[in-house]
């Protein structure tokens, strides 16, 4: 779609806070053609970036993320920034501080967050491809939602430098389209060791292996779950026939850590919010407003310029990281965390692939969920797993509720991503 066909589409989704009015590709490569959309939480030099806060309103990018750079050089052609909940905390782009993203299947509900935006711009047809951030899910809900593919890499395998942090020991970046295809190809950009970003991981750190035997692993009790829709377990047996028809081996597993894994994320995450979001101080970025002192203009800046759901995390996280509860809360988070780490790393050794679905249900109603946090938290419930052991995890489109698309959801081991496209080609008959 050329700008204008992308700005009257997006009259009713509302994907983009901003499509470009002259894109143009930079260089020749892999990519020569594609149109992309960036979530704005990506830098890209001269123009606006947002986090879709109110804080960083007026913000410019300085410089280029890493990965706008590869995008550049593969020759694609970034047409515009999209929605996202502020700060990627959330889960339906409720929480953006400039409208909220529509479900292109139903614009009545939401598109999934945070990355809603780029999912729903690619499920529109606005562009060919999009790339998101996953912190606790948000490449892969959203994904779901919209009935289109997204990937969360391995831990370091893309660079972080340019994109603005959430919890920095759970961001990656990655990509979103409608095939698998598409989605490698994408990532096969923007991956790679970068100097400028310390946490990125070479090809090298986890050689190709030749071992793909096709077994998946199916943690049952934990998809058993209540608060499972009835849909999405009925759907999710209909996957596994068709995974085993394709010649894959079932095998029932039980990851009695996974249990843990919602609370573990809900701790640790609002302690690095707290830490990462304690630069936005109004003295050195974005909005400034003046009080009558410096800590009144601190406090009024903040209070004024962050959302509630943004507030809330770091009220949480400076609670959990506070002198008296550090040992009980973030200490032992921690401690959860390297156990369900190490018993994801154990079942990789007699599986090839880890399957659940990706959502508990399909995508709700605008305004359902936004009265209880804890409602929007338990909905990240089959994701935050591959964030919290920094497995790879890739959402596949696979049947729906009525109108709307369901997914499943692949983890593979630390480095697998090649497992993940592999089986994610043939589900899709690619
Ligand atoms: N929904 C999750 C949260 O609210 C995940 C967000 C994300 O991955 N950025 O934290």
């Amino acid at each position: 779609m050329t700008p204008e066909e992308i700005k009257t589409k997006d009259k009713d989704i509302h994907a983009f806070l901003e499509v470009f009015d002259s894109p143009k590709p930079y260089g020749d490569g892999p990519l020569s053609g594609k149109t992309i959309a960036i979530k704005d939480n990506i830098l890209f030099e001269g123009h606006k970036v947002s986090a879709a806060s109110r804080i960083l309103g007026h913000f410019t990018a300085p410089y280029d993320a890493t990965v706008v750079k590869k995008l550049k050089d593969a020759g694609a052609i970034i047409v515009g920034r999209t929605n996202m909940d502020e700060f990627a905390m959330g889960s339906s782009t409720e929480n953006s501080a400039f409208g909220v993203t529509k479900n292109p299947h139903d614009l009545d509900r939401v598109a999934g967050g945070s990355s809603g935006g780029s999912a729903a711009a690619v499920a529109a047809g606005m562009v060919d491809m999009a790339l998101g951030s996953d912190t606790g899910g948000s490449i892969r809900q959203p994904a779901a939602f919209c009935g289109v593919v997204g990937l969360k890499p391995t831990y370091g395998r893309v660079s972080r430098h340019g994109l603005i942090a959430m919890a920095s020991s759970f961001d990656q970046i990655g990509p979103i389209a409608k095939t698998v295809r598409e989605v490698e190809s994408l990532y096969n950009v923007i991956k790679g060791e970068d100097p400028m970003d310390s946490t990125t991981i070479s090809d090298a750190t986890y050689p190709a292996r030749n071992n793909f035997l096709k077994v998946i692993g199916v943690p049952k009790s934990f998809i058993e779950n209540e608060g499972v829709k009835k849909e999405v377990k009925e759907n999710f047996k209909v996957a596994i026939e068709k995974f085993k028809s394709l010649g894959y081996k079932i095998k029932e597993v039980e990851v009695e850590s996974l249990r843990h894994a919602l609370p573990v994320y809900y701790i640790v995450m609002p302690a690095e919010v707290s830490s990462n979001l304690a630069r936005f101080d109004g003295v050195k970025y974005g909005l400034h407003i003046d009080g009558e002192n410096g800590i009144d203009d601190y406090f009024k800046t903040r209070g004024e310029g962050f959302g509630r759901e943004v507030r809330r995390r770091v009220i949480l996280g400076t609670y959990v990281l506070s002198s008296g509860y550090y040992d009980e809360y973030y200490g032992k988070a921690l401690e959860a965390r390297a156990l369900i780490t190490s018993d994801l790393r154990k079942l990789f050794q007699d599986v090839d692939l880890m399957l659940t679905p990706t959502t508990p249900g399909p995508a709700w109603k605008i305004g359902e969920k936004s009265k209880d946090p804890l409602e929007m938290y338990l909905e990240d419930i089959f994701t935050v797993h591959a964030n919290i052991s920094g497995c790879p995890a890739i959402s596949l489109p696979s049947g729906s509720a009525g109108a709307l698309p369901l997914g499943i959801e692949l983890t593979a081991d630390l480095g697998r991503e090649d497992n993940l496209f592999a089986a994610g080609k043939e589900f899709m008959g690619e």
